[in-house]
């Protein structure tokens, strides 16, 4: 195998994304330390990384001794400080900025000045979470999408201050590791946010003004635009809650009526119909 990009990285959550941004960069040769503060959390995503191998083995895509290579290029900790020799730190921890600024203020503290501090970040602002470092040109939004072993899309986002070196190295390091980056600024949403939330809010108001039924407006977008599924049913797999608060960033960072939550989404949020983790959304699940 070609040498890595980056010989060491580290990734800061072992969540949903956190797990298969590590896996990704362990695939390409990189040594990854994975950070969980949560011991189950770290537990589950190495399990999650292992099955994820399993399914790329059993489709032929690598083999069985490639898997175990992949497996062992992953170091599971639970300490912050463990992540002091890796040149770039991808942070995926949930997304609330108390969260985020501690543990950049910290990451800020145990790296060395060179070390790029990443974020997965879909909302919140570059910039604000740059300020609670003294390096601002080297953080920058570095944001996958989910499935991120599948999906090829890395949104590149510079903060205010980020350099061009900084966004060169890691729109270089997304390339190696076989994604497509795409550059962005720090504005609300960036694009991915910016242009698929406003779509799926307006997807809730066809069906709260009963323009058509949620299987119409799901049909129309799949048939009629060729997209992969329909916006309401694409919103209880992300997440309602989640949509709910990508739109209030949308409307408090822009300030125009039209990122407005449509009120049905906000009743479906508080009746805690959440989508499909919580068995229910737009559609029922069993
Ligand atoms: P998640 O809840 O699945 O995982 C977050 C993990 O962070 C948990 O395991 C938690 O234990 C851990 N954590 C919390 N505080 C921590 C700390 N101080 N130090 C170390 N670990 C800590 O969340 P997720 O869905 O993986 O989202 C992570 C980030 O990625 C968020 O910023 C989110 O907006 C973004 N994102 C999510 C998606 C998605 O589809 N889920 C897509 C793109 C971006």
């Amino acid at each position: 195998m070609a040498q890595p990009f980056f010989e060491r990285v580290a990734v800061v959550g072992a969540g949903t994304m956190g797990n298969g941004i590590a896996q990704t960069f362990a695939s390409f040769g990189t040594k990854v330390q994975l950070v969980d503060v949560n011991e189950e959390a770290l537990k589950r995503g190495v399990g999650t990384i292992e099955k994820s191998l399993g399914r790329f083995v059993k489709k032929e895509k690598i083999t069985e001794n490639e898997a175990q290579g992949i497996l062992a290029n992953v170091e599971p900790t639970t300490r912050l400080e463990d992540v002091a020799g890796a040149a770039l730190v991808v942070e995926a921890v949930v997304e609330r900025m108390d969260v985020k600024r501690a543990v950049f203020s910290k990451l800020d503290e145990v790296t060395p000045a060179e070390t790029i501090l990443a974020t997965n970040t879909s909302s919140i602002s570059i910039t604000e979470i740059a300020a609670c470092t003294g390096r601002a040109d080297r953080v920058i939004g570095m944001h996958f999408m989910n499935p991120v072993p599948l999906m090829t899309l890395v949104e590149v986002i510079r903060g205010q201050e980020t350099s061009d070196a900084t966004t060169r190295k890691v729109v270089d390091a997304s390339t190696a590791i076989g994604k497509t980056p795409v550059e962005a600024n720090d504005y609300p949403g960036f694009v991915s946010n910016r242009i698929l939330m406003p779509m799926i809010n307006e997807a809730v108001f066809c069906l709260m003004e009963g323009v058509a039924t949620r299987e119409a407006i799901d049909t129309v977008m799949k048939l009629g635009m060729n997209h992969p599924m329909g916006p309401l049913t694409l919103a209880d797999l992300i997440g309602l809650d989640v949509c709910l608060d990508i739109m209030e960033v949308l409307h408090g960072g822009l300030g125009d009526s039209k990122y407005r939550p449509c009120p049905l989404l906000r009743r479906m949020v508080a009746a805690g119909r959440l989508g499909r983790k919580a068995g229910k959304g737009f559609y029922d699940y069993e």
